[in-house]
């Protein structure tokens, strides 16, 4: 049996500085000066998140709501927090060694992409009448498989080496450095960089 989750933390706050959406799903699983934070720690909890991801609508989020009703929504929830914790892994790992083999993980990872259902829907448009893809995220499968194709794009299009944790002293936040000279330490300048800084500052005023 799986560790029981934290207790679900409703004032937890979402963050959403890892500039990268498969960063910021591992974020929702936190721990700020070594208190672990839970923003998804159960199906009411999984929603908010979705809603402030911006992968559900408010009303897709009350659609995917009544169509699995409260038990099935907290197992989705325990469900995408072991995905969490394997994505979490995996990407340490390939962090540290990208060139290892990851099929066993490619495989999981697929195995989750392919549960995604879509379908066409036609749109009037001003210039006629046009066919688009819609994803179905009124399912346990096709909100994992969103989930999963974060990942997979994170692990398929950027550099390991830009997957990094903060830097700040027990702050375990995930970020992709996008800046320019990729240089990033902090998840944010205003949480974790002025921390050091004052730190620096002090150790300054010591010496
Ligand atoms: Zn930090």
């Amino acid at each position: 049996m799986s560790p029981a989750p934290p207790v679900p933390d409703r004032q937890a706050a979402a963050l959403f500085v890892g500039s990268h959406p498969a960063m910021d799903f591992l974020n929702t699983g936190y721990a700020p000066q070594g208190r672990p934070v839970e923003v998804i720690g159960d199906g009411r909890a999984f929603l908010a998140w979705l809603v402030a991801a911006r992968l559900l609508d408010e009303s897709g989020a009350l659609a995917l709501k009544r169509r699995l009703g409260a038990k099935a929504l907290d197992e989705l929830a325990a469900e995408a927090r072991r995905v969490r914790a394997w994505v979490c892994d995996w990407v340490s790992r390939w962090h540290e060694a990208p060139d290892d083999d990851a099929r066993v993980e490619l495989r999981r990872l697929n195995a989750l992409l392919h549960r995604a259902t879509s379908y066409r829907e036609v749109v009037a448009t001003e210039d006629g009448l046009k066919v688009e893809e819609r994803r179905n995220l009124e399912s346990a499968d096709g909100v994992l498989a969103a989930i999963a194709e974060q990942v997979a794009v994170l692990i398929a299009n950027e550099e390991p080496d830009l997957v990094r944790r903060c830097s700040g002293p027990g702050c375990t936040l995930w970020f992709l450095d996008r800046t320019k000279g990729h240089r990033r330490l902090f998840c944010s300048a205003a949480a974790c960089g002025n921390r050091a800084k004052v730190a620096a500052f002090r150790e300054r005023q010591r010496g």
